[in-house]
């Protein structure tokens, strides 16, 4: 499914739950006394981060989030029932900004429920009160939830990210080394947003859409090279039939130059694909081509479980996704 990183919604905390008003009448006189119950709280609204998310896509059908409004007070002193709190999940790594105040929160712990939209407090009852009392029109200003327009953005995307040309074999290695389904097909384009996928727990994203002007939004634009940034390594994948590897490493590279040199710094390793279709003598030149690079050079076919092995084992190295550049 194609990967939203960014997206608007709004919260809405619950409303707090009026007071009470009633009377009784007490026993043998004429005077009644109040024995409205307070009202309850409104269910407040919280974030927390989970490592069980990798994007913001749920949110495309979850635009509005309301917690419940607190009870009105009953008679008999009996309290209304508090709204219930919402805790909405979201991937680690995610910014929460109040568009109103531009306040931003970032998620960075997981399990810890982060306050974003307080409900609002339910009013008290006209309990023991001798006189009559009546409820004033409207909501108590301290009454109201919180409302909010959040603008949400995923920092991080993924551990690896896949780039390269279009046709460079990316969406197939994502689809031989995880469970993703992305569209493979030998033209470019044909993946128009990132896709992710998951090996144990480092999550992979096949990003699309580098081509030479990428930067000056040629092909599918700039757009993405925005998600490059949000990948810890980058797994540079560069097709071994490719007569002119070193210029097609530097056409890439060239791009995250006009575009932001600090993408230029971040991690990247080599990988030569679809070496099925290459002989021995070709890779070896391939690679000693792409020595003045002083990357690493691995190299791959999906249609060699060896070399899909020895990738894996590469990826799952923990010291290779600690690196934080
Ligand atoms: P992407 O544009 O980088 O995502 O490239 P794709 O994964 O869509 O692959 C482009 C074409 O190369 C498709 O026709 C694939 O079937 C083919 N391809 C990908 N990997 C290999 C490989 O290891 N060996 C061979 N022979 N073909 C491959
Ligand atoms: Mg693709």
């Amino acid at each position: 499914m194609a990967l939203i990183d960014d997206i608007t919604i709004r919260v809405a905390a619950g409303n707090g739950g009026d007071g009470g008003r009633s009377f009784h009448q007490n026993h043998g006189t004429i005077k009644s006394t109040g024995d409205g119950g307070n009202g309850g709280n409104g269910g407040s609204i919280y974030f927390q981060g989970t490592t069980n998310l990798t994007d913001l896509n749920e949110f495309r059908f979850r635009k509005v989030i309301e917690a419940p409004n607190g009870v009105k007070g009953m008679n008999k002193n009996l309290d209304g029932k508090k709204g219930e709190d919402i805790t909405v999940l979201v991937p680690l790594g995610t910014t929460i900004i109040d568009t109103a105040t531009q306040i931003a929160v970032e998620i960075l712990e997981k399990d810890k429920p982060i306050l974003i939209a307080r409900g609002g407090h339910g009013q008290t009852g006209n309990h023991d009160r001798r006189l009559p009392h009546f409820a004033e029109e409207g909501l108590a200003p301290d009454q109201i939830g919180e409302r909010k327009e959040l603008h949400l953005v995923l920092n991080l995307i993924a551990d690896i990210g896949l780039i390269g040309l279009p046709n460079a074999g990316k969406s197939s290695l994502l689809a031989t080394l995880t469970r993703a389904v992305p569209k493979i097909a030998n033209y470019p384009f044909t993946t128009l947003e990132p896709n992710l996928g998951t090996m144990d727990k480092v999550v992979l994203a096949d990003i699309p859409g580098l081509i030479e002007g990428a930067s000056e939004g040629r092909g599918l634009g700039i757009q993405f090279l925005k998600h490059i940034q949000k990948t810890k390594v980058l797994l540079h994948c560069i097709d071994s039939t490719d007569e002119n590897v070193y210029k097609t490493y530097q056409t890439i590279r060239n791009e995250f130059k006009e575009y932001d040199p600090t993408l230029l710094e971040k991690k990247e390793i080599i990988l030569l694909t679809k070496i099925d279709l290459v002989d021995e003598e070709t890779l070896k030149k391939r690679k000693t081509d792409l020595k003045k690079t002083k990357r690493e050079i691995l190299t791959v076919s999906i249609y060699n479980q060896e070399s899909i092995d020895d990738l894996k084992k590469f990826l799952l190295n923990p010291e290779l996704i600690s690196v934080t550049e």
